[in-house]
């Protein structure tokens, strides 16, 4: 019995959850009941009703039923078995690639089959890879009575497991007065939407007759419901950051600029009128007595470095210490020779802290640091450590920011707890947002834009092309390798488990490295530990791998100038700020540079839009606003994949249209701080973070 639980309890009082899964779903930051409440479902399968096969279209996932004609093995590319299936409204090939003797036995013909999978255009007409099947033997199994939600989900957790909990936790929300609805039912907003139970019940279980297109898009009232409510949560949040940091006291940095001036004289190029302005603001930001906290955007190669150089001898002149922190330690390393470069000339000690440097050296450069010898300190997330302290920190420099949610932001600023004084920050992104939505999802920052590329860039050739011409494409490859060049080739796919994606990704590699033995290919993914990672992307760095295959993990910031071919497989997939992000590894040499979008037709009509975008345009801002544009719900990976926002529900580009009342809300929320709480609490989680700032 779960009905005397609150949402507030633990996870861990809910049937089927001990210790083992307990700390699965920790994974999943899934703590609370609440928490699973507000793990809502990324899409759903309709498994309610059986489709006639001579309905289904190429995309359709479905449940049908039929006859088996007939079952073979092929041995084509790869050995395969075939199951022809038909239901007398049409016929479909169920393919296994991986099966057993006793499988293939039960798939003889004549027998009754119900399946569930994606139907899509193979060389015989419709397919269904690897289906879900089940037969029929007399009695009917019935289908489900509502759609099937999926949840997102880690290894250990199956999607079985995350309906049994969520059924729980919808019961307890059965119990009237259980969730706060902080939502006045006068509000613009609750007029036209359900109430906060009733969104989260229909999100969770939606009923078989709910119209699952706008679901999938996240367009349902429901959703617009629940991802309004968020938007609002992260806006509270980062207003209340704001409003906290506002009242903190920061060095306040007055200098002559003699470093900066010494530093541009020893360039051999000059600043864009872009770079200048943004460093001028910053410049500004740094005489107050309180800490800065700004963002720079700018896209993909604009300078973003030297900006944040000058902003750094700033600091260094009055006598004080920088840090740049950088999302791996092999961007760190990249920013750590290039400080090397620039400030090593004016007398100023760079220092890279990183994470394999141990025992007496460690030592040394700590105790720099902490004398205040060392002027700029460079390194990951570690720099934060508790060993690590700093004679007086008055500057941070995020690099990337997006890879930094709220979280570590706020994580940041504590660590300048120990002083009196807080450091200014300085947060630098090259994922384009525009100004409307920046406004919300940064809404604890200043914001400025580096809006101009330096001179004499030539702008990557981005073709698309259908995945028909694989063998075009790998010889394209083979050329730009022999010609010297290195190549990316990243695999794309959709799947809730990443298992899978890495899975395919090796198949991918195998299949490169078969085809082209010459190139040499190596592979990265998720699943790799972050030191096999970080040797393999330093190979490739350094020329001794020619191709490199990688999951969407290919690190942000990577600048390997001899790689001037990108490839982006199933790049219908993905949505333009992340083609943009991943277009942007190549075009940083004087060589021309080329992307391949490569799609699996059919093409959606939004897919063809993106694609075609992409091949339009360099311009990350233009691109950026193109997708506010087409406002789609960014298919199934959209900005809210990109980690701008680790949002649950809330889609910044499918959901800008919210944006204007969500800052009028919050405005008039400020009234009602225990509302304002509770919002924050239940959409941020990790409450703590919060309380203590
Ligand atoms: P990003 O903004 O993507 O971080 P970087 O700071 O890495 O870009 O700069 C990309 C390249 O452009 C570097 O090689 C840098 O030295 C060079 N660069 C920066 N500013 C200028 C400029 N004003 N003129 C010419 N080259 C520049
Ligand atoms: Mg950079």
């Amino acid at each position: 019995m779960t009905t005397h639980l609150s949402i507030h309890d633990s996870i861990e009082h809910l049937n089927g959850v001990g210790e083992q899964i307990a700390k699965k779903l920790a994974r999943l930051k899934l703590y609370t009941i609440q928490d699973l409440l507000f793990h809502l479902p990324a899409r759903y399968q309709d498994r309610t009703r059986i489709i006639p096969i001579g309905s289904l279209r190429p995309g359709d996932e479905a449940v049908i039923e039929g006859e088996i004609l007939l079952t073979e093995i092929t041995y084509g590319k790869r050995r395969s078995l075939l199951c022809r299936i038909a239901d007398g409204t049409g016929q479909l090939t169920l393919r296994f690639f991986y099966f057993s003797n006793a499988q293939r036995q039960g798939l003889a013909r004549g027998t009754q089959l119900r399946c569930f999978g994606e139907a899509r255009l193979g060389r015989g007409g419709l397919e269904i890879i690897h289906p879900e099947y089940q037969r029929l033997s007399g009695e009917l199994t019935p289908v489900q009575d509502c759609l099937t939600p999926i949840y997102p989900t880690t290894e250990g957790i199956s999607q079985a497991k995350l309906r049994q909990l969520t059924d729980q936790a919808l019961r307890i929300l059965n119990k009237p007065g259980t969730i706060d609805d902080p939502l006045p039912p006068e509000w613009p907003i609750t007029l036209q939407h359900p109430p906060l139970n009733e969104s989260l019940r229909f999100v969770h279980r939606p009923p078989p007759d709910a119209p699952i297109q706008d679901l999938l898009e996240g367009v349902h009232p429901s959703q617009q419901r629940l991802a309004f409510e968020e938007l609002l949560a992260h806006h509270l949040a980062l207003r209340a950051l704001r409003a906290q940091a506002q009242q903190k006291s920061a060095i306040a940095i007055n200098t002559q600029g003699k470093l900066r001036k010494q530093c541009l004289q020893n360039l051999p190029f000059k600043l864009t009128d872009a770079q200048q302005r943004v460093i001028h603001e910053i410049i500004q930001d740094l005489k107050e007595p309180h800490p800065a906290m700004r963002l720079v955007q700018g896209d993909v190669g604009c300078g973003k470095t030297l900006v944040a150089v000058m902003a750094v001898l700033e600091v260094i002149e009055a006598g004080y210490q920088a840090a740049l922190m950088a999302p791996t330690e092999l961007l760190a390393e990249q920013h750590y020779q290039n400080f090397q470069q620039w400030l090593a000339p004016l007398g100023c000690k760079v220092d890279w802290l990183a994470g394999k440097v141990k025992g007496k050296q460690r030592a040394q450069r700590l105790s720099a640091l902490a004398s205040g010898e060392t002027g700029v300190a460079i390194g990951t997330h570690a720099l934060f450590q508790q060993d690590v302290q700093f004679a007086e920190l008055a500057l941070l420099v995020v690099d990337e920011q997006h890879r930094f949610g709220v979280h570590q932001r706020l994580a940041l600023t504590r660590k300048g707890m120990d002083h009196k004084n807080h450091p200014h920050q300085l947060t630098m992104t090259a994922t384009p947002i525009p100004r409307t939505l920046a406004m919300t999802a940064y809404a604890d920052l200043d914001y400025s834009v580096i809006d101009e590329l330096p001179p004499g860039r030539t702008p990557v050739n981005t073709v698309v092309i259908s995945e028909s011409r694989r063998d075009e494409v790998i010889q394209r490859i083979h050329k730009a390798c022999k010609d010297g060049s290195q190549a990316y080739w990243v695999c794309t796919l959709i799947e809730e488990s990443e298992l899978l994606q890495c899975r395919a990704a090796e198949e991918t590699a195998a299949e490169l490295t078969a085809a082209i033995p010459s190139v040499r290919v190596a592979l990265v993914h998720g699943r790799l530990k972050p030191a096999a990672k970080e040797s393999i992307m330093q190979d490739f760095k350094a020329g001794k791998i020619d191709l490199l295959v990688a999951t969407t993990v290919v690190e942000v910031g990577v600048d390997v100038p001899n790689a001037t071919l990108m490839i982006i497989e199933n790049a219908e997939r993905l949505g333009l700020a992340q083609l943009h992000q991943l277009r942007g590894r190549v075009g940083r040499d004087a060589k021309a540079s080329n992307c391949v979008l490569m799609y699996k037709p059919p093409l959606s009509e939004k897919a063809r839009r993106r694609l075609d975008i992409m091949r339009k345009h360099n311009d990350g801002f233009k691109i950026a606003n193109e997708d506010l544009k087409m406002r789609g719900p960014g298919e199934l990976l959209g900005t809210k994949q990109t980690g701008l926002v680790d949002f649950h529900i809330a889609d910044l580009s499918r959901d800008a249209d919210l944006l204007p009342l969500v800052q009028k809300t919050a405005a008039q929320l400020q009234q009602h701080p225990r509302l304002v709480q509770t919002l924050i609490d239940r959409w941020l989680g990790e409450k703590q973070q919060f309380r203590q700032v």
